[in-house]
């Protein structure tokens, strides 16, 4: 496994490989992200994973100083995981002038995470453009756990007409039900053991749906009730489509419930499909 730094040598490692996938990460690997690294390996010659932590897509009082940097833990795990390339560059190589030209998303980027995260999804997108420009995969395979994010990616590359396969995985969890994330660690013991209640509410909700409740500002406002009770600060909870993320009408089978709430300091995302029956 090659541990590549520059941009440079970057280009010079893949430059004779025909068939790579691409795995972006921003690193302090868990299982989440070697899922994604097993459905990347049959498809490639070449496994390629950034790992990146993008200062573009952090707000100002986000955690971009304290968000945890492992690259040396993470080699070891990608080294098992049988990738081939780990490209880590530091911030001079991927931004060596400030970026000046940006990607703007759909109106997608302004609603759910984008409403409470302004310029996130901006700062993903110029970000994974220029990442996809160094690395040039066939395929890059993205988590769900990160639903709106995927859905931004997905749109990108169809708008700019990318030879690129943007690829969905499904989301890990811990047994508890908890999604695995990066930001977990900042959990106390207390709040590890509150934490899987996110994902609990959004599937309390897919229940009610699957009932046949309809009333589905109802159901968000009784999910975030319920975060609230527990001490939770919920940013929203949405029953939305998944083809686009707007309201649903009664008619839509193609559900998901997504939600992300703060529990002391750390903010958790999750989210949970469901296909209704015609
Ligand atoms: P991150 O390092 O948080 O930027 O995530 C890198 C990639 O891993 C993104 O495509 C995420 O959606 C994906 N990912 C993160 N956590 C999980 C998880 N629990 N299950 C599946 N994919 C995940």
């Amino acid at each position: 496994m090659d541990v590549i730094h520059s941009a440079a040598a970057l280009r010079e490692r893949l430059q004779r490989v025909p068939n790579n996938v691409f795995v972006p990460t921003m690193g302090h690997l868990h299982d989440g992200h070697i899922q994604l690294i097993n459905i990347a390996k049959p498809r490639a010659t070449c496994t390629v994973v950034s790992i990146f932590v993008n200062r573009l897509q952090f707000g100002p009082r986000e955690d971009f100083d304290r968000y945890p940097r492992t690259l040396e833990a993470d080699a070891g795990r990608l080294e098992s995981a049988g990738v081939d390339v780990v490209f880590a560059p530091d911030e001079r190589e991927i931004y060596p002038e400030p970026q000046t030209f940006v990607v703007e998303p759909s109106d997608l980027q302004y609603v759910l995470e984008g409403a409470h995260r302004p310029g996130h999804f901006r700062g993903v997108a110029t970000v994974v453009l220029k990442l996809f420009n160094l690395v040039m995969p066939h395929s890059a395979i993205f988590g769900k756990k990160d639903y709106q994010q995927y859905l931004v990616l997905r749109d990108m590359v169809r708008q700019f007409a990318l030879p690129i396969e943007i690829i969905p995985a499904e989301t890990v969890r811990a047994p508890d039900g908890l999604a695995l994330s990066s930001r977990n660690m900042y959990l106390s013991a207390q709040e590890r053991a509150e934490a899987p209640r996110l994902h609990q509410v959004l599937s309390a909700v897919c229940a009610e749906l699957k009932g046949g409740a309809r009333d589905f500002q109802r159901m968000d406002q009784q999910a975030m009730t319920e975060l609230l009770r527990h001490g939770w600060q919920p940013d929203y909870v949405a029953v939305r489509r998944q083809a686009d993320l707007h309201p649903p009408t009664e008619r839509d089978r193609e559900l998901v419930v997504l939600g992300a709430a703060r529990l002391g300091r750390t903010r958790l995302i999750d989210n949970v499909e469901l296909t209704l029956p015609a």
